[in-house]
């Protein structure tokens, strides 16, 4: 194991597979270190950082459908000076049968040293860790986590409350139950000093209450009442979470969101989205482009928390 310096504190895994391995100091720090690569590379200032990865080979192999993800993570590891190589599984050996393992092992012999996965099998980074010497950093598997996305939201939200959670209270409403986004989102959250509630219909919620620091709300109102942010979340409907609910347009007609059922949270709380939304069901158009949607920053924040990422990993 590398120990990792980050500033104030270190890492001491050489792999991401969760938020929940990162202590508050670690969380801390790698949101102040995405928030400066982001302004840096916003700047056109990135300097040393632009040579930091320079000899280093990243895979990208995503075998679940992604446009955010994998586009900021290439140009992450672009922008330190890595080599990305885009693993195309759909027009790779995998189509002819090739284990996850064998093509990670088949990376790795090609001289790669890290691979960013996602895949639909909860836990597969997990294995590709403990069965390769690639780093590796889960970009998402299956309904269990996401941790850069939950580093991004907590960037956006961190800057957009003020510039610390401790004490805020953040709604996450919608298909908590196969969000991968949630589960993480509510580590990195709680451990940053934030109140979670989560909303939506009672199967995609049930059992949340047992977390620590999280409450479920019987009703969209009573879980915007009090919340300094919203986060909506995309309905998995290929994790199969339409049969768990009447409909689409009633899910909408009891927990969809538009700007005057926004006003039940506190004035000006921001609303936020993983994407890709599904459009008009989770929240209006409308709202998603008004001015109170974090939707884009979020996406800027990607690239600023996926370098953050990669230059500790790759240390
Ligand atoms: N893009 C995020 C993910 O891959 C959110 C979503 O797809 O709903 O989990």
């Amino acid at each position: 194991m590398t120990a990792v310096a980050t500033g104030r504190q270190t890492w001491t895994s050489r792999h991401l597979l969760d938020v929940d391995q990162l202590s508050r100091a670690d969380l801390e720090a790698t949101l102040d270190l995405a928030a400066k690569l982001r302004d840096q590379r916003t700047s056109g200032e990135l300097g040393e950082a632009r040579k930091r990865l320079t000899g280093h080979t990243v895979g990208l192999a995503f075998y679940e459908a992604s446009t955010r993800t994998r586009v900021s993570f290439e140009l992450a590891a672009r922008e330190l000076g890595a080599t990305a190589v885009d693993l195309s599984v759909v027009g790779s050996s995998v189509i002819k049968g090739e284990s996850l393992i064998d093509t990670m092992l088949t990376l790795e012999r090609t001289g790669a040293q890290t691979v960013v996965l996602r895949h639909a099998m909860a836990g597969a980074p997990y294995l590709v860790a403990r069965s390769t010497g690639l780093r590796v950093l889960n970009a998402g598997d299956g309904a269990h986590a996401h941790p850069t996305q939950a580093l991004l939201d907590a960037v956006t939200l961190r800057e957009a409350l003020g510039g610390s959670l401790d004490g805020k209270t953040i709604a996450i409403i919608g298909d908590v139950a196969h969000s991968r986004v949630a589960r993480s989102d509510i580590h990195a959250l709680t451990r940053l000093g934030a109140r979670i509630v989560v909303g939506g219909p009672p199967a995609w919620v049930a059992g949340f209450g047992a977390w620590p620091a999280v409450r479920v709300a019987p009703g969209l109102r009573e879980a915007l009442e009090g919340a300094d942010a919203v986060m909506t979340l995309r309905v998995q409907l290929e994790r199969a979470a339409g049969g768990a609910i009447g409909s689409l347009r009633e899910y909408t007609r009891s927990w969809g969101l538009d700007e005057e059922r926004l006003s039940w949270a506190k004035p000006g709380a921001p609303i936020l989205h993983p994407g890709p939304t599904n459009e008009g069901i989770e929240l209006t158009a409308e709202l998603a482009a008004s001015e109170r949607s974090l939707i884009g920053r979020q996406v800027t924040n990607g690239v600023g928390a996926r370098m953050a990422v990669l230059s500790l990993l790759a240390a």
